[in-house]
């Protein structure tokens, strides 16, 4: 089968065929359809966390936002047959201790973490094996889309965990949410859910749009010298809960600042190769504001049933934040995509597009996709105002104009795509004009298609 493996830090994901799983007599393998692509995917990559002892090692297959279908069972498992469709999140427990019994299997005592240990290679691969699948696995209704469910993992199931469970939230309090990638527009779309006020704080002004279309009441545009916590407190007077989103210095302390006493912070985001697992806090304004720190990791199978009624009611609508689905070819360039924070919302490996991935197509989409265009079947599409500066370019520049016929012709390249088609022939003619010199052949060509 194939997978995307990590063979080198900050070096492409290898896509490469790799043996079968097969499952442990508690395990089930399932096909996956749909794999959330994340930023700790991203993090993994670029081999963080080895100031924890947490570096994922080489050769892992990457990817834990897996949605699948279930097509060989272990002998011990009992709850899940072939066929059944799964969900599974990151944090994969065992199932028995204290805090697994107790509802808290996202942080097991003998926890492993799907698709960043050896012991789980992850669903960036057609199949993946889900160990002691009768507590990790949660069953997903048919009404519920492959897609819709990657885009649920880890990031959706974080914040709502985040909001839901770890803070004490109350409807009509304020909830700043600091970074708005998958993780931060999650928590937005999540607080809004709850009945929460939300004031979303970003760099990019295209992030807090789509914060604004997923409820943020306030958004708040900074660059590297605005002080967050005194624009939060002029303009909803604190916030009762936030949430650092990235794990960088910076945003941890703007959250915690930008509090009002009694209030609490939540730490979503695990830190970069600059703070390396440390920031440092103000403790004694903690301390005589009664501020908490709380730290929120993933969510515990158990806990779906209740987000999957939310979904089933429409109170929560993952797919919102799906903005792109990609093959599994397109894994390495979407993860480096995340070195810039170039990528919004959440993007989702979808499997029934991985057909796609290999020959001639791969070879005109990644032509392409250089000169930006969407393509080998994402959904993100080509926005007219880039269709036309490339349309121009064409016209000064015959000859390419075939390329992005295949492309119009082949990908789902939105309404922009359909321009190009109307604009390459003319790019084309002008280029045979051009070499053949024939002015009268070209204008009664040209008349014609007029
Ligand atoms: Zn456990
Ligand atoms: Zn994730």
């Amino acid at each position: 089968m194939k997978a995307a493996v990590l063979c080198e830090y900050g070096e492409p994901l290898s896509i490469e065929e790799v043996p079968e799983p097969t499952p442990d007599p508690h395990g089930v393998v399932i096909e996956t359809e749909a794999c959330g692509i994340c930023r700790s995917d991203w993090h993994a990559w670029q081999g963080h966390g080895e100031w924890a002892d947490d570096r994922v090692p080489l050769g892992q297959i990457l990817g834990h936002e897996p949605a699948g279908r279930a097509v060989a069972v272990g002998e011990q498992v009992r709850d899940i047959e072939a066929g059944d469709r799964i969900a599974v999140p990151f944090n994969l427990g065992r199932g028995h201790c204290g805090y697994c019994q107790n509802g808290h299997g996202n942080v097991c005592e003998h926890g492993i973490a799907l698709g960043f240990e050896e012991a789980a290679p992850g669903a960036f691969a057609e199949r993946v094996h889900v160990p002691y699948a009768d507590y990790n696995a949660v069953a997903l209704p048919e009404s519920v889309s492959p897609v819709e469910m990657a885009g649920l993992g880890c990031r959706f199931v974080t914040a709502y965990h985040a909001l839901a469970h770890r803070a004490d939230l109350t409807p009509g309090d304020w909830v700043a949410v600091h970074g708005c990638g998958g993780v931060g527009l999650s928590a937005v779309h999540v607080a809004d859910a709850l009945g929460a006020n939300v004031v979303a704080v970003d760099l990019d002004d295209d992030k807090l749009v789509a914060a604004r279309d997923l409820g943020a009441d306030e958004t708040l545009l900074v660059d590297s010298d605005t002080d967050v916590p005194t624009v939060i407190e002029a303009r909803v007077g604190g916030a009762d809960v936030s949430i650092d989103a990235l794990g960088i210095a910076e945003t941890c302390r703007n959250s915690i600042d930008c509090l009002r006493p009694r209030g609490q912070h939540v730490q979503l985001g695990l830190t970069t190769d600059e703070e390396r697992g440390e920031v440092s806090l103000p403790t004694d304004a903690m301390t005589m504001r009664e501020i908490t720190f709380l730290g929120s990791r993933g969510m515990p199978p158990s806990r779906y049933d209740e987000l999957l009624r939310m979904l089933d009611r429409g109170t929560l609508s993952p797919e919102k934040l799906v903005t792109n689905t990609v093959p599994l070819a397109k894994v390495p360039d979407r993860l480096a995509a995340m070195n810039d924070f170039e990528t919004t919302g959440i993007e989702v490996v979808d499997f029934s597009l991985s057909s796609q991935n290999f020959g001639y197509k791969t070879i005109i989409y990644s032509d392409v996709k250089l000169i930006g265009m969407s393509s080998d079947g994402s959904t993100g599409g080509l926005s007219l105002r880039r269709a036309i500066i490339i349309g121009l370019l064409l016209l000064a520049t015959p000859f390419v104009a075939f390329v992005l016929i295949a492309a119009a012709l082949t990908a789902d390249a939105g309404p922009g795509g359909w321009l190009l088609l109307v604009v390459a022939p003319l790019s084309l003619l002008s280029g045979i004009w051009s070499l053949t010199g024939d002015t009268d052949g070209m204008t009664r060509l040209f008349a014609r298609f007029a």
